[in-house]
């Protein structure tokens, strides 16, 4: 008897056709963004030590005490899926011996992250981020550089427009006790309306109550005391440079007092850019600059800022804007007869090796073989008969309009250029003029030296 067929895990997702081609660009876009402001990728382990995360998060965050996916391996150790990676870089930075060195550091990154968490649109069980650390600066000029690499990387997916930046301070050590203490006594005057759970977290971490999502909560939160009123004169000279440095980056935001984050471990500047397209799961971007993580690692004391991007929520962007990007259209190769296929694989080849994305079905036809251009979107057909291979030449077709012309092979890549549809074949002929133009790469320099 057949087996039922095996669906995936609840909360998780295959990334498929377009929907990998937005994941995928999402992270291309972010990598080579990153770059251009000196950033270095980093890949930290997938699993981690629980201890990771449980001090680094804090005990009371919502991520260690209902999210984590925490067991214990084969020897007995306690290990976790990664919520999240600040902790594992500020980990990876002081188990690599790196605290002293060339600091700062500027780190990106980009995978996968579990948290067990009731899946809807937007949010899952294994999801991907993207994100930047600064490791080693404590001037805000970084929040700043901070901010605006994630900015530069929305406009150039696009969705800037989709997106609003808001920029909150959570003061200096003075500052918080401060504001813990007026929570305190503004929570404690009206506790009946809190949620159960925010009654709890009066006495462990007020601040949390002012992240929560419960409507009751909600309604108190926006008549609470906010951080503004208790910064101390140095934690406010650091935001007022924050929002300087943002508006000579050219960076939009708005602020927003009520911005507290998640995770334990902020200071200073907090910030998430949100959009109002994804239902409730509105933040697609959020960091901040966290004093005491590295410590926690036990390094010594390294100030930090950085953030972190849901994959999926940019995608999910991308699809609203109709922005996902097309599937590479490739150049059908069509052999007439056996005799032509050794020559035809040939010709596919050398395409191959100029960068030209191109195909050829194994079996079938003229007619079959046309068919499976079309199914695959080819954008041209390359026919390849007796006759045109005796006399150096082939068929192309433009397989939009259907129009079609006799070239010598030696041609093949302009005439494939010229269609106007094989996006790789004009790309391919464009560096082969610059190559003319400008003379041979570097590669092939150094070839010509040694000979
Ligand atoms: P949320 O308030 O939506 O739960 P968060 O504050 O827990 O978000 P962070 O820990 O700051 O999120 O993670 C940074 C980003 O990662 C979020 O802004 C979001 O885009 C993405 N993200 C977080 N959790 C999930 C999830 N379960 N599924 C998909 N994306 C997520
Ligand atoms: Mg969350």
């Amino acid at each position: 008897m057949a087996q039922a067929p095996l669906q995936p895990a609840r909360g998780t997702h295959d990334l498929i056709g377009a929907e990998f081609r937005r994941h995928h660009h999402v992270i291309e876009t972010a990598r080579r963004i990153a770059t251009l402001y000196g950033f270095e990728e980093w890949a930290t382990p997938i699993f981690e030590d629980t201890r990771v995360f449980s001090r680094g998060l804090g005990d009371t965050s919502d991520v260690v005490s209902k999210e984590m996916y925490s067991f214990e391996d084969r020897g007995g150790e306690s290990v976790t899926l990664r919520p999240e990676n600040t902790a594992g870089v500020c980990r990876a930075l002081v188990s690599n011996g790196l605290t002293q060195a060339n600091l700062p550091r500027k780190v990106f990154y980009a995978g996968p992250m579990f948290r067990y968490e009731r899946p809807q649109k937007g949010r899952y069980r294994q999801f991907h981020q993207i994100g930047i650390e600064v490791l080693g600066a404590a001037e805000p000029l970084a929040d700043a550089e901070v901010i605006a690499c994630g900015w530069h990387i929305q406009q150039e997916l696009g969705i800037e427009e989709g997106t609003v930046l808001e920029i909150n301070t959570l003061g200096d050590g003075p500052s918080r006790d401060a504001y813990r203490a007026a929570l305190v006594a503004y929570f404690t005057r009206h506790r009946d309306a809190l949620s159960a759970e925010s009654q709890a977290r009066l006495e462990k971490n007020p601040l949390r109550i002012v992240d929560s999502k419960d409507p009751k909560d909600r309604a108190l939160v926006a008549g609470a005391p906010t951080i503004l009123e208790h910064l101390t004169e140095e934690a406010a000279g650091f935001y007022a440079a924050v929002k300087r440095h943002l508006a000579a980056f050219g960076v939009p935001f708005r602020e927003n007092p009520r911005i507290v984050r998640g995770l334990d471990y902020y200071s200073h500047t907090a910030f998430e850019f949100v959009t109002d397209r994804l239902g409730a799961q509105g933040t697609v971007m959020g960091g901040g600059r966290y004093n005491g993580l590295v410590e926690e690692m036990g390094g010594p004391p390294t100030p930090s800022v950085g953030w972190a991007a849901g994959v999926e929520r940019l995608s999910l962007l991308l699809e609203a804007g109709d922005l996902t990007p097309p599937a590479p259209r490739p150049v059908a190769i069509i052999p007439v007869g056996e005799a032509a296929e050794a020559p035809a694989i040939n010709v596919l080849q050398s395409l191959r090796e100029h960068g030209v994305v191109a195909e050829i079905a194994y079996k079938g036809n003229t007619k079959r073989r046309m068919e499976r251009a079309n199914k695959v979107s080819a954008g041209a057909a390359v026919i390849l008969g007796d006759d045109e291979l005796a006399d150096g030449m082939a068929v192309v077709k433009n397989l939009e309009d259907g129009s079609q012309h006799r070239v010598p092979l030696t041609d093949l890549l302009r005439a494939l250029a010229e269609t106007g549809v094989v996006e790789s074949a004009a790309q391919a002929m464009l560096n082969l003029v610059l190559e003319e133009e400008f003379g041979a790469g570097d590669e092939d320099a150094e070839d010509g030296e040694q000979r």
